[in-house]
């Protein structure tokens, strides 16, 4: 495997790999930046193709948590763990107890959290060997209720900036997917006078938006065309592509589905309709932020308070965009890069690394 290009490619300095050979656990660890404190991140168990693609997985998503919790203002760096579905017959509580004690001995760099193919119950078995673990029943519990209240203070930014309007009444959005944080982002928003619109692969969810919220239920190969004012994408990655883009009528993209863009060059795309856009990780950082909140001291009244203000870092992406002619997605980035910068260099290994 080309292994060091693409830590070259990925902006990488350690990432960590595991393997236990009693229960058969492998994990790959990957530490993107610590420069603001523990890296953060869930752990995902998935079958992947190859380890190839398992180490790209682990680079990416862990990469991305660095900037969702830099720009959330977070005293945490990004990591994330992709750990290999063993082929044979495996004792799950096993494996998750061989992989908490591999994170315990990271020198206290790295906390984990459930993720895709994982639950609460494997985090209780990692939280029985270490203490590197967030997101467990005793702690802040469910995150998508933060996470939509984040995505609606960002849409109140997006409509004061693009539209001049200071509330949501009568504003209508457009939601793709209405599953955990897209029921509760339709609860927001209703709650704040918006005019909704759903689409859901499973027409339950979406005849649940309609019965609870008065929303209309539109075929899902129709929501990016709904005449509307906001677009909220809340279902899969890579929503905003080549086919999407040129069907899309409002004039703000906000919504809680990570990997929004398919490539960067949407979201130049995008800039170049006049088509406001939050960037996927500075508008859904509130689950992230609830969770985080667990190493505190776990306050809910804290955790909505910081979520509320996600509100002002869209506001300052966009009016950085406006000024600076700049696609959103790359003053985001841009924000982030100069706060980490102010820290400390890149290039360096935070104490702990080589001894
Ligand atoms: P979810 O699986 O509960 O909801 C997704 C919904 O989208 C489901 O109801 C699904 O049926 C629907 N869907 C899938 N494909 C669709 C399509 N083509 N058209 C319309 N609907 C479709 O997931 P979730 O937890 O609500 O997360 C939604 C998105 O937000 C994901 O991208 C996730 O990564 C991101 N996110 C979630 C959180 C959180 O707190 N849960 C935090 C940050 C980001």
């Amino acid at each position: 495997m080309d292994l060091f290009s693409l830590l070259e490619k990925h902006d990488y300095g350690a990432v960590h790999v595991g393997r236990d050979a009693a229960t058969g656990m492998c994990c790959i660890v990957a530490i993107h930046d610590t420069r603001l404190g523990p890296a953060i991140g869930g752990c995902r168990f998935l079958p992947y193709a190859d380890e190839r693609d398992a180490l790209i997985d682990a680079l990416r998503l862990a990469r991305g948590m660095t900037y969702k919790g830099a720009l959330a203002g977070l005293p945490h760096g990004g990591g994330k763990t992709v750990m290999l579905r063993p082929d044979k017959l495996f004792d799950r509580a096993a494996l998750f107890r061989a992989f908490g004690r591999f994170i315990d001995g990271l020198g206290g760099r790295y906390y984990t959290a459930e993720d895709s193919g994982t639950g609460i119950e494997d985090m209780e078995v990692v939280r029985s060997v270490t203490k590197q673990v967030v997101g467990t029943g005793g702690g802040s519990g469910d995150p998508s209720p933060f996470t939509a209240l984040g995505v609606r203070r960002g849409i109140e930014a997006c409509v004061k900036i693009a539209l001049g309007r200071a509330s949501l009444e009568g504003i209508r959005v457009a939601v793709q997917g209405v599953g955990h944080v897209g029921y509760h982002l339709c609860r927001e928003l209703s709650a704040c006078g918006a005019a909704l619109s759903v689409a859901d692969v499973d027409p339950l969810k979406a005849e649940r938006a309609e019965r609870e919220f008065g929303a209309a239920v539109v075929p899902i190969e129709k929501i990016f065309g709904v005449e509307c004012d906001v677009l909220a994408p809340c279902a899969l990655g890579s929503a905003l592509n080549d086919d999407t883009i040129p069907r899309i009528r409002a004039k703000v993209v906000a919504g809680a589905a990570n990997n929004q863009l398919a490539e960067p060059r949407h979201g130049d795309d995008l800039h170049s309709r006049g088509i406001l856009y939050a960037p996927d990780y500075a508008i859904n950082a509130g689950g992230l932020i609830n969770v985080a909140l667990e190493l505190g001291g776990y306050d809910a009244q804290k955790a909505r308070a910081q979520t509320m203000k996600v509100y002002d870092t869209i506001l300052e992406i966009a009016e950085r965009s406006r000024h600076s002619l700049t696609p959103t997605y790359r003053v985001a980035d841009l924000m982030v890069e100069e706060k980490l910068g102010k820290v400390a260099p890149r290039t360096s290994f935070p104490p702990g690394v080589l001894s």
